[in-house]
């Protein structure tokens, strides 16, 4: 087994009505990991494994598209595929609000660890560690590191985050890509396509797939103007695709 990215949903801020939000999972010989939670994402997450192989789940931030299908797999854990302390690592912010909605006496059901853009981690033969993304809430932008292959994924990012940030050989870039060019410079907290695609250029990023689409969007126009700026060809994250390093 390679290590490879399958998406679950790739939708940015609701679903669209064939694309759960974000949701993706990991897989190398060593570890399974779901890489946020967003709704719909337990679905199609029990059409690529038995959900009980899952090794750990990674939240991003606390926006509710990238981790509030976790009450929801809560519930599976609980009371149907039993399982206790699954590993959960998340911002602070998003262990209050999951905190909140917790009902009390269940809470074994994961093993939260609280992390920053300090952290790192060691899931399997997963290495992570992290960088703080341009976002209006603590926001980590995970690099996951496989038998020497790299994996970025900027979360949710706004222009003030750069792919050099994260690591200096990138072999598959997953990056938000909510907008295009057109709506550049205002004070939406994501990237262009464009914006994301120059900054994938210049840190020599070898994939670059466009993700957090808002439902609607053209894919086509995205993938083109961030094709333009890349200089290369460039995906867009479907849900069922899977990505190999
Ligand atoms: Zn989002
Ligand atoms: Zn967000």
């Amino acid at each position: 087994m390679t290590f490879s990215v399958t998406i679950l949903g790739s939708s940015g801020s609701y679903a669209a009505p064939n694309n759960p939000c974000t949701g993706y999972l990991l897989r190398s010989p060593g570890a399974t990991v779901l890489l946020d939670c967003g709704p719909g994402t337990v679905g199609p997450l029990q059409t690529e494994i038995d959900l009980l192989d899952l090794d750990a789940i990674v939240l991003t931030h606390c926006h509710p598209d990238h981790w509030m299908e976790l009450p929801v797999l809560r519930n599976v854990f609980t009371y149907f595929a039993v399982r206790t302390e699954l590993p959960v690592f998340g911002t602070a912010e998003t262990k209050a609000l999951n905190d909140a909605v917790t009902i009390s006496g269940r809470a074994e059901t994961f093993d939260w660890t609280t992390i920053d853009p300090l952290s790192t981690l060691e899931i399997g033969d997963q290495s992570w560690s992290f960088t703080l993304a341009d976002h209006p809430v603590e926001t980590l932008a995970p690099t996951v590191v496989v038998d020497g292959k790299t994996f970025v994924f900027t979360s949710d990012s706004g222009p003030g985050w750069d792919f050099t940030e994260a690591a200096q050989e990138i072999d598959l870039a997953l990056a938000d890509a909510s907008h295009l060019s057109a709506f550049e410079g205002g004070s939406i907290p994501h990237m262009s396509a464009r914006e994301a695609a120059v900054r994938a250029r210049q840190a020599g990023v070898k994939r670059l797939v466009l993700t957090h689409l808002v439902p609607g969007s053209d894919p086509e126009a995205h993938r083109a103007e961030a094709e333009a700026a890349y200089g290369g060809p460039v995906e867009v994250a479907l849900p069922g695709c899977t990505f190999t390093i």
